[in-house]
């Protein structure tokens, strides 16, 4: 079977890109879920090619207008920062109503070493950065990323928001609903940095079969 590159959910149209990650997320589903979410299979076989993404996403918006495309899956996508940049363009161009928003974990500036918002800033419209505590020691608990990220994580997850912000892309922090989290510390801190809040409820068992 062919797993969906793109795949939908509400108005929106997802774009999954890889299944790397920085972080290995206590709550992060796909553990228990096998990858799934809400119907699809979001397991990849390595990485697609940008014009095998772009077929499937031409095919879906072919067939109906979405508010979003929204880079997002079991993976962070900027790992695949070319992938992103070109794909929105392409929206941009094809598709200018819909908004191009990346759904990330904020350490794709430390995964290549250079501040990449600026590209992402010429084609995306919004971002939202995963948070979820305003603490460092409990982000490293929540998050545990590879040690080459435990000691600047955090910092450089508040610093890629500051540069969102910076560069005129709507930010968003937002925090999933966990035991022990100090949502309105979270909120207070988002908004320091100039961006919006969002709480997100943990996914269920149904929304991750
Ligand atoms: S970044 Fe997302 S996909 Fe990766 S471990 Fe965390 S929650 Fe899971």
């Amino acid at each position: 079977m062919r797993h969906p590159y793109a795949y939908e959910h509400g108005n929106n149209l997802y774009v999954n890109l890889t299944s790397l990650c920085p972080t290995d997320c206590v709550f992060c589903p796909k553990r228990e879920s096998g990858r799934r979410f809400r119907g699809h299979d979001l397991s990849l076989d390595g990485e697609p090619e940008l014009d095998e993404i772009w077929a499937d996403v031409l095919e879906r918006a072919a067939r109906r207008s979405y508010s979003e495309f929204v880079f997002c899956g079991y993976g962070e996508s900027t790992y695949r920062l070319d992938a992103i940049t070109q794909l929105s363009e392409r929206m941009k161009k094809f598709f200018p109503r819909s908004g191009r928003r990346l759904n990330t974990i904020g350490l794709g500036s430390m995964i290549w070493g250079r501040d990449i918002v600026p590209e992402l800033a010429e084609s995306l419209t919004n971002v939202s950065v995963s948070l979820n505590t305003a603490d460092p020691r409990q982000w490293r608990r929540l998050h545990r990323p590879r040690p080459e990220m435990r000691a600047g994580g955090f910092e450089g997850a508040l610093e890629f928001v500051r540069s969102c912000v910076l560069s005129d892309l709507r930010a968003t922090v937002t925090a999933v609903e966990l035991p022990g989290v100090d949502l309105p510390a979270v909120e207070r801190l988002a908004r320091s940095l100039g961006a919006e809040f969002a709480v997100r409820p943990r996914l269920t068992a149904a929304e991750t079969s």
